[in-house]
């Protein structure tokens, strides 16, 4: 017997290295157990992180003490926040990584964290009778850990296609993951088959930019962490490039040599990312579709088309790149292709992400169905944390949705599973204005101190930026601007009207077009005679050492978001009290609800399928409906009297 761990994670990718960081970092025992080392946290598809949704997991991530906003900051080569004409709820920070620069700051941590040790080998058994309690490996080794995570992304069964010819893979380069899928089989587990696919990587230099526009990143740089170090490297630029007619009519007339058409793949595949022959395809009337040649990496000779994923045949790959000015002499590196892969029911999962089929097995990332490198990363942590809360006996960190996008992920899972890779959307959260990517640290990183996962180094940044922010609210609601001549003037040159009477920067800010930057330059220096006119100043001028210009900022834009949303805000808290109540009511594990009179048949299969865990959970279920919920809840009350 290999010497008992707390926790076996299997699988190196997005995923595995949060859950098993924040479990060592816990001061837990950790086997991480990889089938490619040189593939830590490898970004098998667009060298990017973030972007709406995203961004919003990144943040959070970071916020309780995970790694990928650090991680991302340090290999960032393009940082932009997206949109900025919106509301809050939708602004979101996307990042352009040098792959092989965020593969070295996540190797740095992985071999660098206490209690964590790694190992190159592929699982091909769980363990364990009822209850999973180890693995056995390719290389006939036998590991043992009271709580087993898989994280094995797009590798169960991994099958790729390029155009008529499918190879095992979990991704170009790595070999698939094939006998695992059955031993979860063996333990009762229900599987899915998904697919994704990737475009072809191009050779930089054969590419023509001089007709393609520019896409630069934006200055100041926006960042992903709240309290780590800036971004430090070179920043490029990204080009935009079009498809056209003739780039559509090579694939449209090739569509017989194409896997996806021909019905060699089986999984299904995400709708909102899809391939150039499914646009092509669907959206028939469009002539043209946009590319994002993105750089792979500072000195890196291959370029990404974002926007061009493919399985076509190479021959037919590489004939429609020519025919996109600025690619008419491209070099194709390496094929874009598609993989299919097995996935787990997520909807078999308790909300800990623990197996309710197999007690001591966990999943996290592309395994539940979802696609993305964030999605998965938010995924492992939830499932380390609640990992770490199991072996010290505590009860799980559950967040609801009203708290965090990693919590609406994670219900929408387990309450609706999966018909095809699920990826976060901020249209998605209900609560989205609450859930900002601005205060997710405000949301959550009290909660990660009281896990025990964020540092001192964090909490101080958090507390100072909550006094900058608690500071900032009182001064806005003290300092009264003077109506007359010197303020109109200047709110003439904003393009603001003028003031009638005396009014606080706080109600001054109510006004659609005004920012604090602005309202700042209206603050009369003559006032400026200590009181609260110094304080303000004192506030703003924090410690640069202490990371005091972010803090600062990111203090106004949280101050400025309250004040100019105060009333939909207050609206979206007390909607999630309202649900709250509904939440509270527990479903019983044991209940049949075929016995549950007045639910259809559908009703109660769907019901059966999820098995919800809250009143509240019951009504996200897809299918059920306001009258089956009012079934149930005189059900409920029912079974509350008999008892
Ligand atoms: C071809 C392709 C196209 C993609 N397209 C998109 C896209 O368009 N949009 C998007 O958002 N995301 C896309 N992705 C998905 C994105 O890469 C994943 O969502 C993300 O990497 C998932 O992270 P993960 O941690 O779950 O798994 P992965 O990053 O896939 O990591 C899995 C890890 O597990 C290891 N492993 C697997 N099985 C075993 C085993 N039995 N024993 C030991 N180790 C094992 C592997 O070696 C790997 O290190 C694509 C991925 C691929 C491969």
């Amino acid at each position: 017997m290999h010497n008992t761990h707390a926790a076996i994670v299997v699988g190196g990718g997005h995923a595995g290295c949060e859950a098993a960081l924040a479990l060592a970092g816990l001061g837990h025992k950790v086997l991480l157990l990889t089938g490619n080392l040189d593939r830590l946290g490898y970004l098998s598809c667009n060298p990017a992180v973030g972007g709406v949704g995203k961004g919003h997991l990144v943040r959070e991530i970071d916020a309780l003490g995970g790694r990928m906003a650090l991680w991302a900051d340090a290999a960032g080569i393009q940082f932009r926040t997206l949109n900025t004409g919106k509301g809050p709820a939708v602004r979101a920070t996307r990042a352009q990584m040098d792959r092989e620069a965020y593969a070295r700051a996540v190797k740095r941590d992985i071999f660098g964290q206490k209690g964590l040790s790694i190992q190159q080998d592929t699982v091909e058994e769980i363990l364990g009778d009822k209850r999973a309690n180890g693995v056995r490996t390719a290389s006939g080794l036998e590991f043992y850990a009271r709580h087993v995570i898989l994280t094995t992304g797009t590798f169960l069964s991994g099958l790729m296609h390029i155009g008529l010819t499918s190879m095992p893979g979990g991704r170009l380069g790595d070999a698939p993951a094939l006998k695992l899928s059955d031993s979860l089989r063996r333990h009762g587990l229900k599987l899915g088959r998904l697919k994704t696919g990737t475009p072809p990587r191009l050779l930089a230099s054969s590419i023509n930019t001089d007709q393609l526009e520019e896409q630069r990143g934006d200055i100041p740089l926006p960042s992903f962490s709240f309290y780590g170090p800036p971004p430090g490297l070179e920043q490029v630029s990204c080009r935009i490039a079009w498809t056209n007619e003739r780039t559509h009519e090579v694939v449209r007339s090739a569509l017989d040599r194409s896997p996806l058409f021909s019905g060699i793949i089986k999984g299904r595949g995400p709708r909102y990312c899809p391939s150039i022959e499914d646009k092509v395809v669907r959206f028939r009337k469009r002539d043209r579709h946009h590319i994002f040649l993105e750089p792979e990496g500072l000195g890196s000779p291959e370029c990404y088309p974002n926007g061009l994923a493919t399985s076509m045949p190479l021959d037919v790959q590489i004939a429609a790149l020519r025919t996109i000015p600025g690619l008419e002499e491209v070099r194709v590196l390496r094929p874009g292709y598609a993989v299919e892969y097995d996935c787990l029911d997520p909807r078999e999962l308790h909300p800990t992400l623990e197996s309710r089929i197999l007690p001591g097995l966990w999943a996290a990332g592309q395994i539940n169905g979802t696609s993305g490198y964030e999605e998965a990363a938010a995924q492992g942590l939830w499932a380390g944390i609640n990992i770490a809360r199991s072996l010290a006996g505590e009860d799980p960190w559950l967040p609801g949705r009203d708290e965090a996008y990693m919590a609406v992920m994670i219900d929408d899972l387990i309450t609706s599973g999966v018909d095809e890779p699920y990826r976060m959307f901020t249209s998605r959260a209900e609560y989205r204005l609450l859930l900002r990517e601005a205060n997710a640290d405000m949301r959550l990183t009290p909660q990660g101190w009281r896990l025990g996962l964020v540092g001192g180094r964090q909490w101080a940044a958090f507390t100072r930026k909550q006094e900058i922010t608690a500071g900032l609210e009182v001064l806005l609601d003290k300092l009264r601007l003077r109506a007359g001549p010197r303020t109109d003037e200047l709110l003439a040159g904003m393009g603001e009207t003028p003031l009638h009477s005396p009014m606080t920067l706080k109600d001054l800010l109510r006004r659609p077009g005004m920012t604090l930057d602005k309202a700042l330059v209206l603050l009369d220096p003559a006032d400026d005679a200590g009181g609260p006119h110094a304080e303000l100043w004192a506030l703003l001028d924090t410690d640069e050492k202490a990371n005091g210009s972010r803090l600062v900022g990111d203090a106004c834009l949280e101050v400025e978001t309250r004040i100019k949303y105060a009333g939909y805000l207050e609206r979206q808290v007390e909607d999630a009290r309202r649900a709250a109540g509904v939440e509270k009511l527990t479903l019983p594990e044991q209940i049949q609800y075929a016995e549950v009179a007045g639910l259809t048949t559908e009703a109660v299969e769907r019901l059966e399928k999820s098995r919800p865990r809250t009143l509240g959970q019951a009504g996200r279920v897809p299918g059920i409906t306001p009258a089956a919920l009012e079934c149930l809840r005189i059900h409920l009350r029912r079974l509350e009297r008999r008892a």
